[in-house]
């Protein structure tokens, strides 16, 4: 069913529905873009500060409605807090929604004979290549299960055998332990339960709205955000609390599993707020996406679950990629299988450098089990049943992000994130699959208890204190030249020269430009977490996880068993904030 039709749909015209929710300030006439720049530059904002042409107000404003905004989204709702989310597309539009393989948890009495919550944590420590938050990692996976059971009481279906919840495998797990839903569309079966819970208790939903920036206190606290609506009016929404659950950022490389709203906007919003970020250099490449010749955007995904249920990569000259390359095979974690499958192309075997193969031809009931997979295998002409899918790495999962702790509270009073927008310390330098929508599910119930908790002891700032910032312009370097850039030089396999032949095209190329328009905002977004991104891969002088450099093809426990953290400076670039760079300086 149509996401839009399940949830109260609040759009421009009908904003008022959501002023009697959240009581309005002001209302203003609406206005096209070009007269809201018109009434911009009439102001005399020489530094192109934007001018809220509409307010609201709530207790907590959550910007985006994926697993993790929405399940924050209805706690908080349930915990009698005034809840507006915001969100930049349709409600249903995000990563979420296209997550297959499924949602890791050992539940009880359904698991296999040995396997255990202990052991789901020990897998999850192993991917992470030490990198990991302990606490955080035995926190968030102990209570998978009863997230997974607020899910199910919100009407999410998974599929079934023999009278239990059915479990497959994905890289880097010792048991099956993965639920799913319609064989691999289990993240478009969460996202519709949650759409229609919060359709059915009328929870305000600002779609095609998007935010720009955090409103600060004088002392530095969040109070609420800077948003354009779908015609690029802007507004101010005031809030003691704002949640950034906004997803990921593959749309920093030109080829990604993840849709288009996948723009990095909340990790940078984060950082213009003093925020600190952590992690970033960890971007996981999912091993194989359906290769198509020359396909720009989101490439369809073949879920790893395919090669759980037997399918085996072979290059181009039908030879196992895999072989001898690791103790799990084709279930090695995903880094070791990305990495593996990078420098076999390079090898070219057969002619063929831009691909490898995964033969599935073996499995037996292919178009039912992996009915999301055939179809987008059949749309590109490939038949799955007789040939081998042709299949390549493209970026997956930020692993790192926005730092938090487990219930999504960050350095900033009054901000939160949860989701993959954020760094708990779950995933390390490598995330273990089918973890992220149950972080989503476990931090976006805690975020919301955190914010309750926080309001009631009176933590937070007073949102009628909070200002826009001074600044109206952010550097933007052209989406295309970034997205060529970042794929050659900063994703699988960097070095030195690479990632400083990047951070030269972003300096070079990068403009100062008004954040007036959706576009604007997000490349500048892409921009600012590139550099984030550079400055910490060019550091990490070691091979952990998702960052494998070649001019440091080893990891290096005593030098690099740690975080790299990320903050802006006060002229609003990316800089290091950890202790190493501080000692070498000194
Ligand atoms: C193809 C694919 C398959 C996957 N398979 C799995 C799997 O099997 N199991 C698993 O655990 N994980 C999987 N993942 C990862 C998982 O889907 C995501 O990590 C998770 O869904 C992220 O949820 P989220 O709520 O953090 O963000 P999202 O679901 O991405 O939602 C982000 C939201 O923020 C909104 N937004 C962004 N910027 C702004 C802004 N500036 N203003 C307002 N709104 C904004 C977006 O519109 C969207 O609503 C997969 C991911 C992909 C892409």
């Amino acid at each position: 069913m149509s996401h839009r039709a399940a949830t109260q749909v609040i759009d421009a015209e009908a904003k008022t529905s959501v002023d009697r929710e959240i009581e309005p300030k002001r209302r203003v006439t609406r206005t096209p873009n070009t007269a809201t720049r018109a009434a911009n530059t009439a102001t005399g904002t020489a530094n192109m500060v934007m001018v809220a042409r509409w307010e609201a107000r709530a207790d907590l404003v959550v910007l985006g409605s994926g697993v993790a905004g929405l399940t924050a989204a209805l706690r908080a709702q349930r915990l009698g807090l005034r809840v507006l989310v915001v969100t930049k597309a349709a409600v249903g539009d995000g990563n979420t929604r296209w997550a297959q393989g499924g949602v890791a948890v050992v539940l009880e009495g359904e698991h296999d004979a040995g396997d255990s919550v202990d052991r789901h944590i020990a897998d999850t420590l192993t991917a992470g290549v030490g990198l990991c938050d302990e606490d955080a990692v035995a926190a968030i996976i102990a209570g998978g299960p009863a997230a997974v059971a607020r899910l199910r009481g919100l009407g999410a279906r998974f599929d079934a055998r023999d009278g239990l919840l059915a479990r497959t495998r994905e890289g880097g797990h010792s048991a099956f332990r993965v639920i799913h839903a319609g064989g691999d569309a289990t993240g478009a079966e969460v996202e519709r339960a949650l759409v229609d819970t919060a359709g059915a208790r009328g929870l305000p939903v600002l779609e095609r709205h998007i935010a720009v920036d955090t409103l600060r206190t004088p002392l530095g606290a969040v109070a609420g955000v800077t948003v354009l609506d779908p015609d690029g009016v802007p507004g101010v929404l005031r809030a003691p609390a704002v949640l950034i659950a906004t997803g990921g950022l593959g749309q920093l490389y030109q080829a990604t599993s993840n849709p288009e709203v996948a723009t990095g906007d909340g990790l940078a919003l984060a950082l213009r707020a003093g925020a600190l970020a952590a992690d970033v250099e960890f971007v996981q490449f999912h091993p194989t996406v359906l290769y198509v010749p020359g396909a720009r955007g989101r490439c369809p995904l073949v879920t790893e679950a395919v090669r759980g249920e037997g399918a085996v990569l072979v290059d181009g000259a039908g030879a196992p990629v895999m072989r001898g390359v690791h103790p799990l095979g084709d279930l090695a974690p995903r880094d070791v299988v990305s990495a593996a499958i990078t420098r076999r192309m390079a090898a070219a075997p057969g002619g063929v450098d831009d691909h490898v193969f995964l033969d599935a031809t073996g499995i037996a009931g292919f178009a039912t089990r992996f009915p999301t997979v055939h179809a987008a295998c059949r749309a590109a002409g490939v038949d799955p049943v007789r040939d081998p899918i042709p299949v390549a790495p493209a970026a997956h999962f930020a692993c790192g992000g926005v730092a938090t702790d487990t219930a999504g509270r960050t350095e900033v009073r009054g901000l939160y994130a949860a989701g993959e927008v954020a760094r708990t310390g779950l995933h390390g330098a490598n995330r273990l699959a089918s973890n992220s929508l149950l972080e989503g599910l476990v931090v976006g119930e805690r975020a919301a208890e955190a914010v309750a908790a926080d309001l009631a002891t009176g933590l937070l700032a007073d949102p009628r204190h909070g200002r826009a910032p001074e600044r109206g312009l952010a550097g933007v370097v052209e989406r295309d030249a970034l997205q060529r850039v970042m794929i050659r030089y900063a994703a699988i396999g960097r070095d030195a020269e690479g990632l400083a032949v990047a951070g030269s095209v972003l300096a070079l190329s990068t403009v100062d430009t008004p954040l007036w328009t959706h576009e604007a905002i997000e490349d500048a977004a892409l921009t600012l977490v590139a550099g984030a991104l550079l400055t910490a891969a060019a550091r990490r002088t070691e091979s952990r996880g998702c960052h494998v450099r070649t001019d440091f093809p080893e990891r290096d426990d005593p030098g690099w068993r740690r975080s790299q953290l990320v903050r802006l400076s006060p002229s609003g670039h990316p800089v290091l904030a950890d202790p190493v760079l501080l000692e070498g300086a000194a």
